[in-house]
């Protein structure tokens, strides 16, 4: 089943729209502390009898201590089963308010409104849900699609900066995995010089289309993992080191350009169009310190990836630049040798 998507300019009043006629029992809404802020006001006026929860904001809040908060005020509003749980904000409140919804009383219905780049482009569509456990990534989880995804850029205005150059890495990747055109595009473009609207659009069409041929990732879907086992593992790791945590998208930036070198590897694409990637992708994030013994800490982490098979890593490279192709086994050597691609 796939989830409806509106791409609007005026959330409230097609939400509006969509909820005439359904009959729900009631409407909770989630909030972090700053969509609270920023996102809600734009709402507030429809649900003046919302059950509006809010928690911290942060992905180091994105696991089983809050979700059990999250739960214990879904029980206290003694929502039933007929109720719906509006998920507004970025992917840590649509993954984790997703995931307290879809296990609630075994599941109750949920809308998506996402307010990053982020989760515009990404999170928001296809229907992973999860927290993280300990230092691993969306280590508990389930599959299970929004009813419906309302995506309005309005709510990016208040977004800070780095949050939106997070986002775009998701665009690139979406680029380079299935658009060697729009690659093309946008990278004679800084990241201001960017037509968002249309690039959200553009990378929603993509990761539906992947999504909708396979919903649980059993092959093709994890061509979108490009960039996100190396870039995972360098997320859980500094994620731990709190002056040197990256944002998820500047962590698959620099996974996508080590993957990129492992691409060359394996004679998939040649040195100088994995040049073009990392040149533009540290033109717009920079370069992040990462030490011999950091990468000797990374490694391991990639053991944690979703895809590996029989404790074996598997991983998405670009095929050609425009086209991604999955379940590459890949060795130690193959990360460290990509992230020493990075430093370089
Ligand atoms: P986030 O949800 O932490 O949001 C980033 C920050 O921006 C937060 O502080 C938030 O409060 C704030 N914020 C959100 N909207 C705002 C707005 N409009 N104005 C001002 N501030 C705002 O992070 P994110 O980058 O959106 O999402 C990252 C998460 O998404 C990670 O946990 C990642 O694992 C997950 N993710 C999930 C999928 C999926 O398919 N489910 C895909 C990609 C990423």
């Amino acid at each position: 089943m796939s989830s409806e998507i509106f791409l609007t300019k005026d959330v409230k009043s097609d939400l509006t729209n969509y909820l005439k006629g359904k009959q729900y029992s009631e409407i909770c809404l989630l909030t972090d502390q700053n969509t609270g802020r920023y996102c809600f006001p734009l709402l507030s006026e429809l649900f003046p009898k919302a059950s509006i929860i809010q928690v911290e904001a942060g992905e180091e809040k994105k696991n089983l201590s809050t979700s059990e908060k999250i739960w214990q005020k879904m029980t206290d509003f003694q929502l039933d089963r007929k109720a719906l749980m509006l998920n507004l904000g970025g992917g840590v409140i649509g993954d984790m308010g997703g995931f307290c919804a879809a296990t609630y009383k075994r599941g109750i219905d949920f809308i998506q409104i996402p307010t990053t780049l982020l989760s515009q482009v990404d999170a928001s569509v296809g229907g992973k849900l999860g927290i993280d456990f300990k230092n691993f990534k969306n280590h508990i989880g389930v599959f299970q699609v929004p009813k419906a995804v309302f995506i309005d850029a309005t709510f990016l205005k208040t977004l800070p900066p780095a949050e939106l150059r997070s986002g775009f890495a998701e665009i690139i990747k979406h680029c380079l995995i299935a658009d060697k055109t729009q690659w093309e595009k946008i990278s004679k473009k800084t990241l201001t010089e960017q037509n968002l609207q249309e690039l959200v659009a553009h990378s929603v069409k993509i990761k539906e289309q992947i999504v909708q041929e396979d919903p649980k990732e059993n092959g093709l879907r994890k061509i979108l993992n490009f960039g996100h086992t190396i870039g995972h593992a360098i997320e859980s790791y500094f994620l731990e080191i709190p002056d040197k945590k990256l944002l998820h998208g500047e962590a698959i930036a620099i996974g996508m350009i080590a993957e990129a070198y492992i691409s060359i590897k394996k004679g998939f694409i040649t040195l100088e169009e994995a040049e073009q990637i990392k040149e533009y992708i540290l033109k717009i994030y920079g370069r992040v310190d990462i030490f011999e013994f950091d990468i000797e800490k990374i490694i391991p982490l990639t053991l944690q990836d979703k895809k590996n098979e029989n404790n074996k890593i598997q991983c998405s490279l670009l095929e050609k630049v425009g086209k991604a192709n999955y379940n590459n086994p890949i060795s130690y050597a193959d990360i460290k040798e990509g992230i020493s691609y990075y430093n370089s």
